[in-house]
């Protein structure tokens, strides 16, 4: 299932992609009033969805694409964003040569309040920085507790994936040491459109991933490049730290950001970022201008 955060005038709510139709589940039939609370429910809650779709009593409300706004699939996060660092071979040495690739997992985070839906303006920050950055990524959202998660279990562990878009002020990424506030600048994580469940995604380790500014392409690669698989990501993380349900975890970019270009091809106010994963969909947002 694709489901989908969204705005109908005032009002916050959910639902799921049913052909060219987003029909809205928030509160039917007992189901969570959003997307967080129906992840947090576990297994039941998709049996639930499948129900209710099935049942033709129910009669959903349904909305074209045109008549939502986007929200992120999941708007409110309850911790910060876990981002991997350095997790393509050749990102690595376009940011810093042989030298970057780590031998361990790099991890940081991104502020909560980073997060905007497909779709919505990103900010362009120009008092701060002439260096914002886009970086495409496969994000894995968590779908139950666990800590000590083995390599074998681990993929378990995920309720689905998604798009997202570690936006990145590179002159304070590097001026302030640890990367906090370069890459948590307002609007810099736009997320979705979809957040596709697991069983849609058949290896999420072999998804065609693009990038383009302006219909030009910039990244190009696959997610069977990433250094640290998945499962090899949240065993890592969940060694010493309990994951929760709805945690995000950005899986790396490949090579082609902004930075790694002679000169740098930074992003510019009005430039439109559009990312695309095999099986996810495509993330759009459009700068400022
Ligand atoms: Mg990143």
């Amino acid at each position: 299932m694709k489901f989908v955060s969204f705005q109908v005038g005032d009002r916050q709510t959910y639902g799921v992609k049913r052909d060219a139709r987003i029909v809205e589940l928030a509160g039917l039939h007992g189901l969570p009033q959003d997307l967080l609370g129906g992840i947090e429910e576990g297994e039941g809650f998709l049996q639930k969805v499948k129900r209710v779709l099935q049942d033709d009593s129910a009669e959903p409300r349904s909305y074209s694409h045109n008549e939502i706004k986007w929200l992120s699939p999941l708007p409110k996060v309850k911790r910060n964003i876990m981002c991997v660092g350095k997790n393509y071979r050749d990102h690595a040495i376009e940011m810093g040569g042989e030298q970057d690739i780590p031998k361990d997992i790099m991890i940081f985070t991104k502020a909560t309040n980073t997060v905007v839906g497909h779709e919505e303006t990103v900010l362009h920050h120009g008092e701060m920085t002439e260096q914002l950055d886009y970086e495409g990524e496969l994000a894995v959202v968590i779908g139950k507790r666990g800590k000590g998660i083995s390599l074998e279990d681990a993929l378990e562990y995920v309720f689905g994936y998604t798009i997202l878009n570690d936006i990145t002020a590179r002159n304070l990424q590097k001026k302030h040491g640890q990367f906090f506030i370069g890459k948590s600048l307002d609007t810099t994580c736009p997320i979705g459109p979809y957040l596709v469940t697991k069983d849609e995604v058949v290896d999420p380790q072999n998804l065609k991933i693009t990038t383009r500014v302006n219909d030009e392409i910039r990244q190009s690669s696959n997610t069977s490049e990433m250094i640290f698989n998945i499962p090899t990501i949240i065993s890592t993380l969940s060694k010493g730290m309990t994951l929760e349900p709805g945690d995000i975890i950005a899986t790396g970019t490949p090579a082609g950001v902004g930075k790694g270009f002679k000169p740098p091809l930074f992003l510019k106010k009005g430039d439109r970022v559009v990312i695309e994963i095999e099986s996810l969909g495509i993330l759009t947002n459009q700068l400022q201008a």
